[in-house]
């Protein structure tokens, strides 16, 4: 396929501007070292050109738009179109961050309410949405435990973290100056409640627990975890980037967590891949509030308004409020849902896991064989031992219409495949999926060779995977003569 500046010819355009009212002689008044020698090589094509241009690229790539998409931790689900609307309503597109409070209370009240909503969610009383992805807001809420213990005078210098955890929680514990402190499972795959109370000391300022875990499973010893946290003076972190499971059914602050971080990209339907934007609303305990990245939106008397008055902020940790944008997206998926709709989605997120998981626990070894949540991780090992790697499963899946799920993760599981379907696919697409999964099963014993060359109907075959992250290239180079 043609990049864009192939098919360019000159003097074809796809755009009617309005005259420039920008006087010419400002223009001319500008200093030369601000103005450009040659004109911008941009591309011109005609409207046709550019929209038949971009629709074609977005059938090379696979999204949630073309088909199923079960990589799991990552909630894949549909995005409803609904959410592009409100967000791209010119009342929201068209304010600047520095406007007058008086002018934007729209926008204010819309995070208030938004805040109010996750509030209810989390069990928690106050949310900040500055922090713009989850691990940001991993990051953000050990940033506070660590100001947190400051202002009490303690000195705590780790932070405990499950071997099935997600790679972001050791990293922002790294990043936010804590020691991680690795603690491992049980055979069940739970977090192993013996090895946590010999661990949890003074010294720990936070245990991170993913709930339901990676694995896909709930942590079901949930009491005597929040109690030994709390005996030593620690606080229980969630990371609720899989809130998919629990909505409506599970109250984090009841149950005794003192942090949470959502993802609004994942649970809340706003569009996440290829690196944002997202939202990673943070939620906390009351007496960690004071410590909360500044401003926090308050409605007064007269109005909303950004609350600047927190002395022992931890500051900013990203520009204005965050992803305005994303947020108008998830108070839309909220308000059209309800609370029971909400609870609706996570009793169909665990439905459509389980029924996958018993459909496919024959062709597949399914290692930790107890309900699962959103998500399950089976194992490649049976194929394995026929010489068909995991990273084959998947590139076959490929060919046969499908996203692969999540590969190679969690580390505890050798050869995994952790599928998470989500709530927004029907039961022909599941049974669609089971059938290819089976195929690829009886593929691995009859013809393995299938599997070692797939893909074979993709644009692209087997890439480099290191290669671009080590070698980014991203401007086409052309004939460079009056550049
Ligand atoms: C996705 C995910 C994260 C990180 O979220 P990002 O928005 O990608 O930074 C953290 N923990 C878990 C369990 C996740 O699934």
């Amino acid at each position: 396929m043609k990049t864009i500046f192939e098919i360019s010819k000159p003097g074809r355009k796809a755009y009617t501007l309005p005259q420039s009212d920008v006087p010419g002689e400002l223009m001319e008044s500008l200093p030369s070292r601000f103005k450009r020698e040659n004109p911008l090589r941009l591309p011109e094509v005609s409207e046709v050109d550019a929209v038949r241009h971009w629709t074609n690229l977005s059938q090379l790539n696979y999204h949630i738009e073309k088909g199923f998409y079960p990589l799991g931790s990552c909630t894949m689900k549909y995005n409803p179109k609904i959410n592009e609307e409100t967000g791209g309503l010119p009342g929201f597109t068209e304010i600047h961050p520095l406007q007058p409070t008086s002018s934007v209370q729209g926008a204010l009240e819309i995070m208030h309410k938004l805040g109010q909503m996750m509030s209810e969610i989390t069990g928690l009383p106050t949310v900040s949405f500055q922090p713009v992805a989850g691990a940001h807001g991993e990051t953000t809420g050990l940033m506070l435990a660590r100001a947190y213990f400051e202002s009490k005078g303690e000195n705590r210098e780790s932070v405990l973290v499950p071997d099935s955890s997600h790679g972001t929680n050791p990293a922002s514990t790294t990043l936010s100056g804590f020691k991680s402190e690795k603690l491992s499972s049980n055979e069940r795959g739970l977090v192993n409640i013996d090895e946590l109370e010999e661990k949890m000391d003074e010294k720990v300022a936070v245990f991170m627990l993913t709930n339901p875990n990676t694995l896909g499973l709930f942590e079901s010893n949930l009491k005597r975890i929040v109690d030994i946290v709390h005996k030593k003076g620690g606080l229980l972190y969630l990371d609720g980037a899989n809130l998919n499971a629990l909505l409506g059914i599970m109250n984090p602050g009841k149950v005794g967590f003192d942090i949470v971080h959502l993802n609004l990209h994942k649970t809340f339907s706003t569009p996440h891949g290829g690196g944002g934007p997202g939202g990673g609303g943070l939620a906390v305990r009351d007496d960690i509030e004071p410590f909360l990245p500044v401003p926090i939106v308050k409605k007064g008397d007269s109005g909303y308004y950004l609350d600047y008055n927190y002395p022992h902020s931890i500051g900013k940790i990203h520009s204005f409020y965050g992803n305005f944008n994303v947020l108008v997206k998830a108070y839309t998926y909220l308000l059209m849902l309800g609370s029971k709709g909400l609870r609706r989605v996570s009793e169909n997120s665990i439905i459509n896991a389980n029924y996958l998981k018993e459909s496919l626990k024959d062709d597949y070894e399914l290692p930790y064989k107890q309900p699962a949540m959103h998500e399950f991780v089976l194992s490649g090992s049976k194929q394995r031992k026929l010489g068909v790697k995991t990273l084959d499963i998947a590139k076959r899946l490929l060919d046969l219409g499908f996203h692969a799920p999540t590969i190679y993760f969690p580390l505890i599981v050798t050869e995994a495949l952790m599928i998470e379907p989500t709530e927004t696919e029907s039961k022909e697409t599941l049974d669609a999926f089971i059938s290819a999964m089976k195929r690829i099963a009886d593929e691995a014993v009859n013809e393995p060779e299938a599997l070692k060359n797939a893909p074979v109907t993709t644009p692209v075959r087997r890439l480099d995977e290191v290669k671009a992250a080590r070698e980014l290239k991203v401007r086409h180079t052309w004939d460079t003569e009056n550049e």
